[in-house]
């Protein structure tokens, strides 16, 4: 059994509109003043963790000042201090992404576990606690397990979507003998031991005109104006259209590499060191590097396929595939391309994936 994530849009009546945007609220408070609280206490030299914060909650929730976080479920408030703690675990074993406030006006989100909602398998109906009416889902693919967790959100653009956590077997895919190894880079968005590339998309550039053009629109209105408003909706859009083209292309990538391949090499963990290199930030996070990770690692795990992360420190690029030497030289990201001196010549991306490949079978093995 796996854990499989269906994503799908819903359409709120004006009810559930107004117990959302209360959910979200209180989500957001419960989050700001438990990472607010841990920030403070910190600085004076004392580490809190969720039973910390959800005993301030249960506090506050008897403050009459704060009573209106009673009006909504409990159990989003509880997990929005679940993911906090979450990303602070995170945050101390990677040494980046540490958590930050949760504001207003980004996009909302509210997460249920089991006891925070009812579903009907016979009725296909999905009910939020403290909702009279289940939710009007656009059922855009169908499931056959039963959802164990979900989290309900609110774009930017006011669109609403559910995204929920299903126990399913997942047939595993025919073993294959291909191997390959992976070198994710700047220029090309992957290129593989076995020559294929899969092409950065760029799809900040692509868009930036646009962004542009919306955002210097968007700073000749009257701030609060309609006007304003309207022109702050298409700017939202434009950011989703490119947040939903990056995650399509992601997934086809990521398929097919799972697909044709047993043993798929990756340094898993580059993507941490390019990320603290400011110049390269913007172009990674356009890549989105770690979510293909993520993804190469779910669906190897779902198909019976194996994700072979190779150490940060393998000189995956100055070391020459074909006699072993490294570069003598000073190593720098300007190189492109290389001549060893047993005189073969390289390719720093190609390289590096025949590399990869290669390590990521030695630690397979
Ligand atoms: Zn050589």
């Amino acid at each position: 059994m796996k854990l499989i994530a269906y994503k799908y849009r819903f359409y709120p009546n004006n009810e559930q509109v107004t117990i959302l945007a209360h959910t979200f609220g209180c989500v957001r408070f419960a989050y700001n003043s438990a990472l607010g609280f841990s920030k403070a206490q910190y600085e004076l030299g004392n580490k809190t963790n969720y039973n910390d914060w959800s005993k301030n909650l249960t506090q506050l929730k008897k403050n009459p000042n704060f009573s209106w976080l009673k009006a909504v479920s409990s159990v989003p408030l509880q997990q929005s201090l679940k993911h906090l703690d979450k990303g602070f675990k995170s945050f101390f074993k990677s040494g980046f992404g540490y958590p930050k406030f949760k504001h207003k006006h980004g996009n909302q989100s509210a997460s249920y576990m089991s006891n925070g909602f009812k579903w009907s398998a016979d009725k296909q109906s999905l009910t939020l606690a403290k909702m009279k009416q289940a939710l009007k889902i656009k059922w855009s693919r169908t499931f056959t397990g039963t959802p164990s967790s979900l989290t309900v959100s609110k774009t930017k653009s006011g669109k609403y979507f559910v995204s929920m956590l299903v126990k399913e077997d997942v047939k595993q895919l025919p073993v294959v003998n291909k191997t390959v190894g992976v070198d994710v880079g700047i220029k090309d968005l992957a290129i593989c031991s076995d020559g294929t590339k899969f092409n950065n998309p760029r799809l900040t550039n692509k868009y930036a005109k646009k962004l542009a053009k919306a955002s210097r629109k968007l700073a000749k209105k009257k701030k609060g104006s309609n006007n304003f408003n309207k022109q702050k909706l298409a700017l939202a859009k434009i950011h989703e259209k490119i947040a939903n083209c990056r995650k399509d292309f992601t997934h086809k990538m990521t398929s097919t590499l799972i697909n044709e391949n047993q043993v798929i090499g990756i340094e898993s963990l580059k993507v941490k060191n390019m990320v603290k290199n400011r110049k390269l930030s913007k172009h990674i996070h356009d890549a989105n590097f770690g979510e293909i990770v993520r993804q190469l690692e779910y669906k190897a795990d779902w198909y019976g396929r194996k994700v072979s992360a190779i150490s940060q420190w393998f000189p995956s690029s100055k070391m020459c595939n074909e006699c072993g030497l490294l570069y003598s030289g000073k190593w720098s990201l300007k190189i492109r391309n290389w001549t060893c001196k047993c005189g073969a010549v390289h390719d720093r991306d190609e390289n590096a994936a025949i590399n990869i490949h290669r390590e990521g079978l030695r630690l397979a093995a």
